[in-house]
């Protein structure tokens, strides 16, 4: 599959940031492989690879290092 199931563009094969919740964290997945559309910029990450993400996250493993992440609440603007 090297076609966008949304607007059918060309799939670029990636190593991206990924964000991922977890019980209210964000944890944050580096050079995670993944393929992107090259026109409309969707991400597609295949199952086993979100698989090994979640399985990762879950067993609370010591990540590399932490970073800080920016919290907006969209309640809080006018
Ligand atoms: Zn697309």
């Amino acid at each position: 599959m090297n076609e966008c199931p949304f607007c059918r563009g060309e799939l670029i094969k990636k190593t991206i940031t990924h964000p991922q919740s977890y019980q209210g964290k964000i944890f944050i997945l580096e050079n995670v492989p993944a393929k992107v559309c090259s026109q409309c910029g969707e991400v597609l990450i295949s199952p086993e690879v979100l698989e090994k993400i979640q399985e990762l996250v879950w067993s609370g493993e010591k990540p590399g290092r932490k970073a800080e992440v920016p919290v907006y609440d969209l309640a809080k603007v006018g």
